[in-house]
């Protein structure tokens, strides 16, 4: 095992290879607080990868209601569970990994879903926790149940566990965009990605023998393109790009903006110790014990900055670049009023007005003669 260093837990940590780094590292921001759960995403990405035989319960991209929904069945709890205890020093994971608990003869410590774990994609869709509903209750406020949409692709982590547990070595991960990627004419279908990724990210075709798992569309990456779980999102809760290292995060690059300068972005179970890519601003309206549990101790910070983004014309600005073009847009400023999504280079995308004029009619319209329903 080599010694490496994950920022994320704020301490180095075995993994079963030497810290490497790409050149440039996919990332992407999901604003959990804007999530419909309308599946468009899930859709988008089945139909254009995952439409196949033995594809069926392929879901490189689901969305589940939590804390009761999961896809497969359980899969966090599950780790939590086998995990054992967890716990921070301020900003310093004082738990073990999952790669520094696995038990002897095995690379990453980890469980293999059954076949009916994947049976039930929706399970627990719009079940509330909280407090139980009594026949004839009423709302009150503040009103004390809730749950949350997650959507969840591959996080692409910095440290993956599917990559590690590989005995074929067929999971590499691309210098060039840093997306994780199984060679399927190496893949012989041991399934030990299967039971090593904690997110349960890859998937076992029983038609070819080989697992499969999210790609990043890296076919649209390499033409500067967003993914289509992006490109599609209803909600306009994704934003994807690049992210630098702690220290040399740039305030013009909107993941490092959002992850590491306002620290509003936060990783899904960093404890487990793969440095996951895909980083998500927490549901404000959720227990924060249980989002500590999720994203770890940035939670606090991470929600009162968001609440403040009305009167943080910086941050809601950049919160309205999300989903506003097809392109990637790796760099961002604003002028005013104005945020403008830029190239590399410095070019302009796109801009995006951050105030809108909005136009009240009359319930009753005088000229048509009838009453508009659609008005205040
Ligand atoms: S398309 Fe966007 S809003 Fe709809 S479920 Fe997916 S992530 Fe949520
Ligand atoms: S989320 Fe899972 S499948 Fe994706 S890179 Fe990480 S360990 Fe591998
Ligand atoms: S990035 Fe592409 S391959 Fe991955 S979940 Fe989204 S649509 Fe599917």
């Amino acid at each position: 095992m080599a010694l490496v260093h994950n920022w994320q837990l704020d301490r180095a940590m075995s993994y079963w290879y030497p810290e490497s780094r790409p050149k440039k590292q996919f990332a992407a921001v999901f604003d959990t607080n804007k999530c419909i759960a309308c599946q468009t995403c899930t859709l988008a990405c089945k139909t254009t990868w995952t439409s196949g035989q033995g594809q069926e319960y392929m879901l490189w991209n689901n969305v589940e209601s939590k804390p009761y929904g999961f896809y497969p069945l359980g899969w966090d709890v599950q780790l939590l569970e086998r995990l054992g205890g967890q716990s921070w020093s301020g900003r310093h994971y004082e738990g073990r990994t999952i790669f520094e608990a696995a038990g002897a003869g095995e690379r990453v410590l980890g469980w293999r879903p059954d076949e009916l774990d994947y049976a039930y994609p929706n399970v627990g869709e719009d079940d509330s926790a909280g407090a139980e509903l009594q026949t004839g209750a009423f709302m009150e406020l503040p009103h004390t149940k809730w749950f949350f949409y997650l959507a969840r692709i591959c996080n692409h982590c910095t440290y993956p566990a599917c990559l590690a547990s590989c005995p074929r070595s067929s999971i590499y991960k691309r210098q060039e965009d840093g997306v994780v990627l199984i060679d399927q004419s190496r893949c012989r279908g041991y399934q030990e990605c299967v039971r090593a990724c904690p997110y349960k990210k890859t998937f076992f075709n029983p038609m070819t023998s080989t697992s499969e798992k999210c790609i990043g569309c890296f076919p649209k990456i390499e033409m500067g393109q967003q993914p289509q779980c992006f490109v599609n999102c209803i909600g306009k809760i994704r934003h994807v790009g690049w992210i630098s290292r702690p220290e040399d995060a740039r305030p013009d690059n909107p993941v490092d903006y959002l992850v590491h300068i306002r620290k509003v972005a936060l990783p899904l179970y960093p404890q487990w110790g793969l440095e996951p890519n895909v980083y998500y601003i927490p549901p404000v309206h959720v227990p924060r014990s249980f989002l500590r549990m999720m994203f770890g101790p940035g939670v606090d910070h991470a929600i009162e900055s968001y609440r403040k983004a009305p009167d943080d014309p910086d941050l809601v600005g950049l919160l309205s670049l999300f989903g506003s073009s097809p392109q990637i847009v790796p760099r961002w400023k604003r002028l005013g009023d104005s945020v403008i999504g830029l190239t590399e280079a410095g070019a302009e995308i796109l801009r995006v007005p951050m105030k809108e004029p909005v136009h009240i009619r009359k319930a009753f319209d005088l000229a048509a003669g009838v009453t508009r329903t659609n008005t205040p």
